[in-house]
């Protein structure tokens, strides 16, 4: 992924576990996505949990299953960076770093992405804070690019209203306005915002048809007894019929899922 060439006719699906939990569980998403013609694989190795008490994540051990997972697979992985430690481990093994909602205005640490990444130019998913507006979201950006590195994608996750039907509320118009304001593309995490498996495809299909460069989607082979975030996770069958259903809406903006 490079944000460069990102706004072409590809719709790249990000899918995966909310967080790496063990080798057979990672091997058993990737060898599906291989199966289904994909590209890119999420998983959360750091893991930002409201609760200090929760699964906070494998950390680097997390990162060394990523890499071995994504290499016997051949697909490229995108991962969560926390903090410089989590950074510089994830320069020498992640295909592409994800800063978290969390961190959207952690400026330190997006000049410190940007600045050691300046010249690998290794693409960086920059999250939307949900509670930031998206000029905020943009402007937070440069802090990045900036410090020389400017491959970056927008990623919409939902944001914070009085609604609470849903996990966060998909601010599905931010796609278009960021589209226009910035010259990054934009992504969709339709998990995060969903908050509930069921209405996760729904989502998903709004992404695509708003002109969305990539969609993020949680996918685990057990969501039930998922470490975190089980009831957003989409089942492997589940995330295969969604495939086939949003194949349709891509090609009719002259797209390919990949
Ligand atoms: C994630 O993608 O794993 C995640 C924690 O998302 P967000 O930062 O949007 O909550
Ligand atoms: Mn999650």
């Amino acid at each position: 992924m490079n944000s460069k060439v990102c706004q072409n006719n590809k719709v790249r699906i990000i899918a995966g576990p909310c967080a790496v939990e063990s080798e057979d569980q990672l091997i058993a998403v990737c060898k599906h996505l291989n199966k289904l013609g994909l590209t890119y694989v999420r998983a959360g190795a750091y893991k930002p949990r409201l609760n200090p008490h929760s699964f906070q994540g494998l950390g680097s051990a997390g990162f060394d299953i990523i890499k071995k997972c994504t290499n016997k697979y051949n697909l490229k992985s995108v991962s969560e960076v926390v903090d410089e430690k989590s950074l510089h481990e994830a320069i020498d093994c992640i295909d592409v770093l994800q800063v978290g909602t969390r961190n959207m205005t952690n400026y330190s640490l997006l000049k410190a992405i940007g600045y050691y990444t300046n010249k690998t130019n290794i693409p960086v998913i920059l999250k939307r804070g949900m509670s930031s507006k998206v000029s905020e979201w943009i402007t937070a950006s440069d802090y990045i690019s900036e410090k020389g590195n400017d491959n970056i994608i927008l990623c919409e996750r939902g944001i914070r209203t009085f609604e609470d039907s849903t996990r966060f509320t998909l601010d599905i118009s931010s796609v278009s306005v960021a589209k226009r304001q910035s010259i990054y593309p934009v992504c969709v995490d339709v998990s995060h915002s969903a908050g509930n498996a069921g209405i996760v495809p729904d989502l998903a299909k709004a992404a695509v048809a708003c002109g969305a460069d990539a969609v993020m989607i949680e996918v685990h082979p057990d969501p039930q007894n998922a470490k975190c975030d089980g009831l957003q996770q989409l089942s492997l069958q589940a995330f295969e019929k969604l495939i086939a259903d949003i194949k349709p809406i891509a090609k009719a903006l002259n797209k390919e899922i990949i």
